[in-house]
């Protein structure tokens, strides 16, 4: 824990953190050392984790990397952090992400970006985007800052800062962690999940973080299997789905020899691959801007200044809900609470919400049928392209962001698990990653087609 508090100190020039917080983590520690010297300790006795700063934590302040809760500290902890600290984990601080989990780059957080520790080739003053919305942990997880951290994937968040930073992260099933504590950003599509460095790390670490919960209604109430087993088992005869709708026009040449790769891997090792299709992947970014917004805009009006937060002086109530969320909210969450309260309003609830509600079906049902003729999982790249420098993506079309997200969205509306694992360096030197696509509660055939790519 020294170490990595040491480490975390000296590479706040990455600003991975928001919150630090030494001096809990020591105390947690030497109260993980007597445990072990007691002979009692928990299966993450002593391991120095990170947390998303979107974890309520007990006692410490939880921001969401937004100027409206710069001053929230929760009475309660999460679920899931909970059940990590239950299993002996040590926590040293809260890590960035982009504000209300809202971005592919850490570039909308309030408490400012995120650098990777990752540089281009022939380009050292580049400063090179971790993903997000998960970039605090993906980038102190890849900086050895942590041995793992937490991070939530409404869209991508998990799966995308993982592929950008050469690290491993998994988005389990629709309601195998409780939501409860974290913060809400579009609640039918959030979800848990750590950030590592090896598959084996992500196994043991969901194993924690997992399992019903009777605060959280969409938590499953199913036992979670021992996910470490399924790490070096056999994958021989398993059959890998390639969806043919993901090689989009335009795929560059990197990307589809990475995909490529990842399927000669999983041959190697005794897969067997078939070409499948999902005719309504071309739908999905397009309904998961409108759904995520929907669920975001009703999400974020509890933060009006009066209940808890930052409130900014009004003349009457009205002026000062108007204040708090001009000044307390950045660009990118106003666009989208602009965007969902739109979508929702009655005129147009039928026109986009409801219709976005019927293609998402279509989404689930072109999985389900994929699965239904015995296909095991499905392989596609994690993302259309490496890791940008800041400002270089998106920074005046926003859309442009929004493109990022095109492999990993369909994904939480299907509600399935999906995994990230490392799939080599572009030819700039910066990392790629390979996504699986599991059935839903199978996150043991990913973690065992994920270490046969590693
Ligand atoms: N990049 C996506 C978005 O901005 C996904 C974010 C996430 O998964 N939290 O909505």
């Amino acid at each position: 824990t020294r170490a990595h508090v040491d480490a975390m100190e000296q590479a706040r020039v990455l600003n991975c953190f928001i919150t630090e917080t030494p001096d809990l983590a020591l105390k947690q520690a030497e109260a993980s050392d007597a445990k072990l010297a007691r002979g009692d300790a928990g299966p993450l006795e002593g391991l120095p984790l990170g947390i998303k700063d979107l974890y309520c934590s007990k006692g410490v302040r939880t921001t969401a990397a937004s100027r409206i809760l710069g001053n929230f500290t929760p009475t309660y902890e999460s679920t899931v952090s909970g059940n990590l600290i239950r299993d002996g984990a040590v926590t040293l601080g809260k890590l960035n992400l982009d504000e209300f989990a809202m971005g592919s780059s850490n570039e909308t957080s309030a408490f400012g970006p995120v650098i990777s520790p990752w540089k281009r080739k022939g380009d050292p003053d580049a400063k090179i985007v971790p993903g997000g919305s998960s970039g605090g942990s993906s980038a102190a997880v890849s900086a050895h800052l942590c041995l793992g951290a937490t991070a939530t994937d409404t869209g991508g968040s998990i799966r995308q800062p993982a592929a950008f930073t050469g690290t491993v992260g998994i988005k389990p099933t629709y309601g195998r962690c409780s939501r409860w504590g974290i913060v809400a950003f579009a609640s039918s599509l959030d979800q848990a999940g750590p950030i590592t460095r090896t598959v084996r790390d992500a196994a043991i670490m969901l194993r924690s973080m997992a399992g019903h919960d009777p605060k959280d209604t969409t938590s499953v109430d199913a036992p979670v299997p021992d996910y470490e087993a399924a790490v070096g088992a056999s994958v021989r005869g398993r059959r890998i789905g390639v969806p043919k709708e993901y090689r989009l026009d335009g795929m560059s040449a990197e990307i589809a020899a990475l995909w490529d790769q990842g399927v000669a891997w999983l041959k190697e090792a005794g897969a067997e691959i078939v070409e499948i299709s999902l005719p309504h992947t071309k739908y999905a970014l397009p309904t998961y801007y409108i759904i995520a917004p929907a669920e975001a805009s009703s999400n974020l009006a509890r933060y009006d200044g009066v209940r808890y937060g930052v409130r900014e002086p009004g003349k009457d109530i009205n002026d000062v809900y108007e204040k708090t969320r001009a000044k307390g909210f950045g660009a990118e969450v106003r666009r989208r609470i602009m965007i969902g309260t739109y979508v929702l309003s009655a005129g147009y609830y039928d026109a986009y919400y409801v219709r976005a509600q019927k293609v998402r079906s279509l989404i689930k049902r072109d999985f389900d049928a994929a699965f239904a003729a015995g296909v095991d999982a499905v392989l596609t790249p994690a993302t259309p392209s490496t890791a940008f420098a800041q400002g270089e993506q998106g920074s005046t079309d926003p859309v442009e962001m929004y493109l990022n997200d095109v492999f990993t969205v369909t994904v939480n509306m299907a509600g399935l698990p999906g995994i990230s694992v490392p799939g080599g360096v572009g030819a700039n030197g910066l990392p790629l990653g390979l996504q699986l696509i599991g059935r839903p509660f199978d996150e043991e055939t990913l973690f065992a087609l994920g270490h046969a790519l590693e």
